[in-house]
């Protein structure tokens, strides 16, 4: 028998394939590329989370765009997020003017991007919008935070892969997947 790999993982429950994800996210990409043709658009990445979703998607966005990423760390009082966000890494250039769009790997309580976003709209951009490759509204504690741009909905459960990790674990996964027994992971 085939010792399992990590992409074999038994303890993995696939949730969204790679040619889903892909079909998707050339989705998004055509609706971006028409949205904001002839503007100046600026992806905002979220790291690390969204470096996946973000390699992917600019490569369908067929207009002349800029990158720039941030790393924030959210404060959490147990498992659960805050709100409260500190600055680890800020962007490059400045976004005074720019249409932006803040891609990020997962919205959950959502408090953490609504801070973000707050941050981000007092530099005077042009506009700013948010694409999530998941969004996982049971939790949503920001009512009022809008996803302009979606990947999947996905059910109220700890998912990995595609960028998301458990522990620092399984961001290199080309799938979505939900840990079965967490503890065992
Ligand atoms: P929020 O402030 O929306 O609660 O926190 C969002 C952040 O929590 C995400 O950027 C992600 O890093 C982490 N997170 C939330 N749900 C999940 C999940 O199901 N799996 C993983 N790997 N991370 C998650």
């Amino acid at each position: 028998m085939i010792a399992p790999t990590e992409f074999t993982n038994p303890n993995l429950d696939v949730l969204y394939s790679e040619k889903q994800i892909r079909d998707r996210i050339i989705e998004l990409g055509e609706q971006i590329t028409a949205d904001y043709a002839g503007k100046e658009l600026v992806l905002v990445g979220v790291l690390k989370g969204s470096c996946v979703f973000m390699a992917d998607l600019m490569r369908e966005i067929d207009l002349n765009l800029a990158i720039d990423f941030m790393a924030v760390s959210s404060y959490k009082d147990g498992s659960k997020s805050t709100g409260d966000v500190e600055i680890l890494k800020d962007l490059t250039n400045p976004i005074r003017d720019k249409h932006v769009i803040v891609v990020e790997d997962i919205v959950d309580t959502g408090l953490t991007l609504s801070r973000l976003l707050e941050i981000l709209d007092s530099r005077g951009a042009a506009s700013i919008k948010l694409a999530s490759f998941l969004d996982k509204p049971e939790p949503r504690i920001k009512k009022e935070l809008k996803i302009d741009y979606t990947g999947f909905v996905v059910p109220n459960k700890f998912v990995v892969g595609y960028g998301l990790d458990a522990a620092g674990r399984y961001r290199n996964l080309p799938f979505i997947a939900v840990v079965k027994d967490p503890s065992a992971a």
